[in-house]
């Protein structure tokens, strides 16, 4: 009888410590998840800026409504108000630059 008793306590311990093997995996799961998102938003925020960025007539590259250097605006369609990229075309609406 005390021998069952003791296999159970064995047990019993086997089980806790796979528990908490599962937990610490959850818990790295989460944490790597947490990394990944991270970096994913730093990636999200470059191209945003890049999507910004427009290049003035005189030459300076801008990510401001209004050129730093000679203070022109920035160049949008005129049917949809995007921003111009320097394209024959609008890319949001397919308006002809003028
Ligand atoms: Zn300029
Ligand atoms: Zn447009």
């Amino acid at each position: 009888m005390k021998d069952l008793l003791n296999k159970l306590n064995q047990a019993n311990r086997l089980m806790n410590t796979a528990n908490n093997t599962a937990n610490n995996v959850k818990r790295t799961k989460n944490s790597v998840e947490r990394l990944g998102s991270d970096s994913k938003r730093s990636k999200q925020q470059k191209s945003a800026e890049k999507q910004n960025e427009w290049k003035c007539s005189c030459g300076k590259k801008n990510v401001s409504k209004f050129c730093e250097n000679c203070g022109k605006s920035k160049p949008v369609c005129s049917n949809c108000g995007a921003a111009d990229t320097g394209a024959k075309f609008c890319s949001e609406c397919g308006t002809a630059r003028s």
